[in-house]
């Protein structure tokens, strides 16, 4: 090759790394939906999330690991409505991350972009409650993730300017992808109306709302309380009579209560993801209501 064209061919080339170094910029999600969905967004950013579809978000540790992740991130996505609160303020503060503190550009709190639910379930002097300003498991609401989608896209936009274009158009092709599969899941959805539910926490209680579902029991006595066998017992009679579709439990829980119930009622079991598995086929939002729809027509 020509001396010339090669040296213009590398410097071409390094020119090029050096701009995608610039775009890559690091997000700390606190759950795996939101890194899913960052990953969408921010085509090229570095992606961590704290917690695991096996993990229960609600409590974890605040380990030197994540200490490290948190302190080199350029944005923080969290649900917020109290959520992390058992955890992820000593990160922020061990972190020392000025750009992710509370109040930053690079901290986001979905929570405060919509309307959580079962606030009025919150008992005032409940110590053991997990759910202090409502239930913050509203990734599992396709119109609210609808809603949330473009903040997560302003907010990159923010913080990282140069790349605008670049988010706005991931944004409008994660709309229209959306769009197509919320139809379908309407579809599914309208078969599966009315039915009655028994839970084990409150998951899934967006889901169940949005398809319009009837939950008749929860086997936790209050959000966050595990189950006990006295009122596991106090549900069957209910259980029986009106024969719900499934008892549902997600993959962190310890799912005793449900089975034994399942057993004595004849209603079919279902341990069901409650968010994203990254490391496995069912890696993003989409794709998690396409997995919970089917199994739940299934169960029917
Ligand atoms: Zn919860």
């Amino acid at each position: 090759m020509h001396m010339l064209r090669m040296v213009s061919k590398l410097l071409a080339f390094s020119l090029l790394a050096l701009v995608n170094t610039a775009q890559a910029i690091t997000i700390f999600t606190c759950e795996p939906e939101w890194a899913a969905l960052s990953m969408e967004l921010a085509p090229g950013a570095k992606v961590f999330s704290a917690t695991h579809v096996y993990q229960d978000p609600h409590y974890i540790e605040a380990r030197p690991s994540l200490i490290s992740k948190i302190a080199k991130a350029d944005l923080v996505i969290c649900s917020g409505a109290g959520l992390e609160s058992g955890w992820l303020p000593a990160l922020q503060k061990r972190a020392a991350n000025r750009k992710v503190v509370n109040g930053a550009d690079g901290m986001l709190y979905l929570s405060q972009f919509i309307k959580t639910i079962e606030k009025h379930k919150t008992k005032f002097f409940s110590t053991e409650h997990v759910h202090p300003a409502g239930n913050p498991h509203f990734h599992l609401d396709p119109d609210r993730v609808s809603k949330l989608a473009p903040v997560i896209s302003q907010r990159l936009q923010i913080i990282d300017s140069g790349s605008r274009l670049i988010y706005q158009q991931a944004l409008a092709k994660w709309q229209k992808n959306w769009q197509q599969s919320l139809q379908q899941w309407q579809q599914q959805a309208a078969q599966l109306k009315g039915q009655p539910v028994v839970v084990q926490h409150t998951s899934f209680s967006y889901l169940i709302n949005w398809i319009g579902m009837d939950a008749i029991a929860d086997l936790e006595p209050e959000p966050g309380v595990p189950p006990t066998m006295a009122h596991a017992q106090s549900l069957i009679a209910d259980a029986r009579q009106e024969q719900p579709v499934a008892i549902l439990t997600n993959w962190y829980q310890n799912d005793r209560a449900a089975r034994w119930m399942s057993d004595k009622t004849g209603v079919k079991h279902l341990n069901l993801p409650a968010t994203v598995d990254l490391k496995g086929d069912i890696n993003n939002l989409q794709r998690l209501f396409d997995h919970l729809l089917a199994q739940l027509q299934e169960a029917q």
